[in-house]
């Protein structure tokens, strides 16, 4: 299997929300891309320009920071032309890489838009910006730039950033600097669709982790009444297991909960709720393993807010909640 490190660059809206196509709000104009051996070599690359067909002036921001301008994009091809072209490059066996999740999303809604065929899902891809923060650091930020990541590593910066190709190039170098053990279990779902069906729905056990993505539901409850939704399996061995702590609301998307396995020990699950634009959700819920610290941790936070809730009704039934916000 090769490993296809891909970058994209696009345009917008030149005259801001007015302009803007809803079904494209952002228009693919460079595709760039490296072939990637298991030894991280690079066996081949592919680039082309895009001839925009809804924006053709450039964004100023976009400008400034591009190395290209409209007469250049004018002798491009078309993007149907070009993404086909580049979907056989791939070959057969091979695993989308990327520094971040944003390139795949604006790559399938631009095929979208030109009603090409999907790609196959579920869609894993290793996102390398997300496998560089946690090599780095775990409390760093999961956003970092791959211009930091080139300079972290003393990668030479030969040629400039922001054309799609230098930046596919910049990244497989930082992937092949970081030689990431098991990289091919730290992928990622893309999450451009999300399972329409239970029998869409994605069960997964990797990188050492239990991941489930499920289909949608009417409301955040509708979600965590379901029995697939709720429980909680042992990230190793998927058998029920015992709950230490049960769920509860740890921020306004997530829930939290601790259980136990009597082979694999305590693990901690989160249930993340994602709105769909029609007012439904679907959750990822991800089994991990856990410390007895981090078990203390979620104790004290479950504390924590029970106390504030406390504190909240009980200003309201003094009927003072006004002066205290
Ligand atoms: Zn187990």
């Amino acid at each position: 299997m090769n490993y296809i490190v891909m970058d994209l660059e696009w345009n917008q809206s030149y005259s801001g929300r007015m302009g803007e196509h809803p079904r494209m709000p952002f228009e693919i104009i460079e595709i760039g891309a490296v072939k990637v051996d298991k030894n991280y070599h690079i066996i081949d690359e592919y680039s082309s320009l895009i001839k925009p067909r809804i924006y053709k002036k450039l964004h100023t921001k976009i400008k400034s920071i591009l190395n290209y301008t409209e007469a250049d994009l004018n002798t491009g091809r078309s993007f149907k032309e070009v993404c086909t072209e580049f979907l056989e490059w791939c070959g057969e066996d091979y695993m989308f890489c990327t520094w971040g999740p944003m390139d795949l999303t604006e790559l399938q809604t631009n095929m979208d838009f030109y009603y090409m065929p999907r790609l196959p899902r579920p869609l894993k891809f290793l996102n390398l910006q997300m496998i560089y923060a946690e090599s780095m650091d775990a409390t760093a930020s999961t956003v970092s730039k791959l211009e930091k990541a080139v300079a972290d590593f003393h990668i030479p910066e030969d040629e400039p950033f922001h054309t799609a190709l230098n930046d596919a190039r910049y990244t497989a170098l930082v992937l092949k600097e970081m030689k990431p053990k098991n990289l091919k279990e730290q992928y990622s779902f893309d999450l451009y669709m999300h399972p329409k069906s239970k029998e869409e729905e994605i069960v997964a056990i990797h990188n050492n982790q239990y991941e489930y993505i499920s289909r949608d539901f009417p409301s955040k409850q509708d979600a965590l009444d379901d029995k697939n939704v709720n429980a909680i399996r042992c990230y190793k061995c998927n058998k029920k297991t015992t709950k230490k702590i049960k769920w509860f609301c740890n921020s306004p998307s997530t829930y939290i909960c601790v259980g136990k396995c009597w082979r694999h020990g305590n693990f901690c699950g989160k249930i993340k709720f994602k709105p769909l634009n029609d007012g439904r959700y679907y959750v990822i819920k991800t089994i991990k393993p856990i410390t007895r610290e981090g078990i203390e941790a979620i104790r004290q936070k479950q504390e924590d807010i029970r106390e504030k809730r406390k504190e909240k009704r009980h200003l309201k039934s003094a009927g003072t909640e006004d002066s205290f916000t």
